[in-house]
């Protein structure tokens, strides 16, 4: 049984005064997440306070990492920088990383090498744009960025999120039906052993509406959140959704 895993990214939101989200989120889910497994990936700047003041049942992560470990690499967070402050996870991949810095498979295969030598468990994001959907390519599309994208690694030991481009940020969500479509090519694109372990989070505007439908399915394992996170009683909601 893969257990259910909710993710919340911040992106680049959050300021110290946001940091009472940890309580909002305790207020909200007073006996716990149930069966499913909570992480959330703030801003970097975050991170550490988030560490201290969090309950034990939320995890963090960030939202990307370096290839490299250390040196000449001005802006740049490393993997094991990230595993100092306590995460568990590191997003690689995310669309707006591929579309603003120019994140190409190689590099986010790198990142995610990094994040796994460091102990952390990469979150590898693929997803398709509206004109490779509307063009019949999606699957094509998203399993080849899969398979160019992903490290070697023990079966179990990182998360895949599908991130339709055009479902992200927008308020559109895909279908709960294209979606599992989707999860299902994107398991069996997956190597000998992983398929059956290997946690698909679905991403793309998912919030407390649409969320037990999406989970419902039998090949979304949970769910990667933007916008809905950064609300706690939405993200509340989502978590709590359909158990
Ligand atoms: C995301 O940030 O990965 C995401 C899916 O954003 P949103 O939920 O806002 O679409």
């Amino acid at each position: 049984m893969r257990q259910t895993l909710i993710v919340g990214n911040w992106k680049m939101n959050g300021l110290t005064a946001d940091l009472a989200w940890s309580e909002a989120m305790i207020a909200a889910l007073p006996d716990g997440p149930g069966v499913r497994a909570v992480a959330l990936c703030p801003p970097f700047t975050l991170i550490s306070s988030f560490a201290a003041r969090l309950p034990g049942w939320i995890s963090l992560g960030g939202q990307d990492c370096a290839t490299a470990v250390s040196g000449a690499h001005t802006g740049d967070v490393s993997a094991p920088m990230l595993a100092d402050l306590g995460c568990r996870y590191v997003i690689a991949g995310h669309s707006e990383r591929r579309a603003d810095h120019g994140e190409a498979d190689a590099v986010v295969r790198s990142k995610a090498e990094a994040a796994l030598k460091a102990g952390l468990t990469p979150i590898l994001c693929v997803g398709e744009t509206l004109e490779e959907r509307e063009s019949g390519a999606a699957e094509a599309v998203v399993t080849a960025q899969l398979e160019a994208s992903l490290p070697e690694c023990e079966p179990g030991s990182l998360v895949i999120a599908y991130e339709p481009v055009w479902a992200i940020g927008t308020g559109r969500t895909a279908s709960a039906a294209d979606a599992q479509a989707m999860h299902r090519a994107l398991r069996s694109a997956l190597p000998g052993g992983h398929g059956d372990v290997t946690a698909i989070l679905y991403g793309g505007s998912v919030k407390p509406a649409n969320a037990a439908e999406l989970l419902a399915q039998d090949d979304i394992d949970g769910a990667l959140v933007g916008g809905a996170s950064l609300k706690a009683e939405d993200f509340a909601a989502i978590i709590a959704a359909g158990q």
